[in-house]
């Protein structure tokens, strides 16, 4: 069965919205294997997005996962990967479907509500960036 890494974002996090995200991910068959709320340190958001170091927005995108509690999950299920970026709904919530969390809950392009793995080796190499794996039931 398919693993995905999750981040409710601080924004969200600041809107009292953990239970209605979690919620969308239930409603669609994906389980919750770990949790955890949590405070990113600066190197460790700064690893986590290693990948966009050299784009415009790194130091704005590391200084916001890095301003309040944030809540990081494994989400497992059928297809998680897929089935989590279609829940999210597009980087930009002005552009993502009506109903995702994106749209829900998204302010910006940057301030977007949540993370989700890209790919199968995106959420290995995230989930072992977080968890134990004892810690993912
Ligand atoms: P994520 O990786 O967070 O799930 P994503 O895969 O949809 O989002 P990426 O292109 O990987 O989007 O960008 C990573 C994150 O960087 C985005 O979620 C967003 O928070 C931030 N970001 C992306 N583009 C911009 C931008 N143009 N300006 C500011 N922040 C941005
Ligand atoms: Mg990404």
């Amino acid at each position: 069965i398919e693993q995905t890494f999750s981040i409710i974002k601080p924004n969200a996090m600041k809107k009292n919205a953990i239970g209605d995200i979690i919620s969308m991910f239930e409603a669609n068959g994906l389980k919750i294997a770990a949790a955890k709320v949590t405070i990113l340190s600066k190197s460790k958001a700064e690893e986590f997005y290693a990948e966009h170091k050299e784009r415009p927005f790194f130091g704005e995108l590391v200084s916001f996962m890095t301003s309040g509690p944030v809540t990081i999950m494994c989400l497992q299920g059928e297809n998680a990967v897929a089935k989590n970026r279609e829940i999210m709904g597009a980087t930009d919530p002005k552009k993502a479907a009506v109903g995702t969390v994106r749209a829900k809950f998204g302010d910006n392009v940057g301030e977007n509500a949540v993370h989700g793995s890209d790919s199968t080796a995106s959420a290995a190499r995230e989930l072992a960036l977080f968890f134990e794996k004892h810690e993912i039931c």
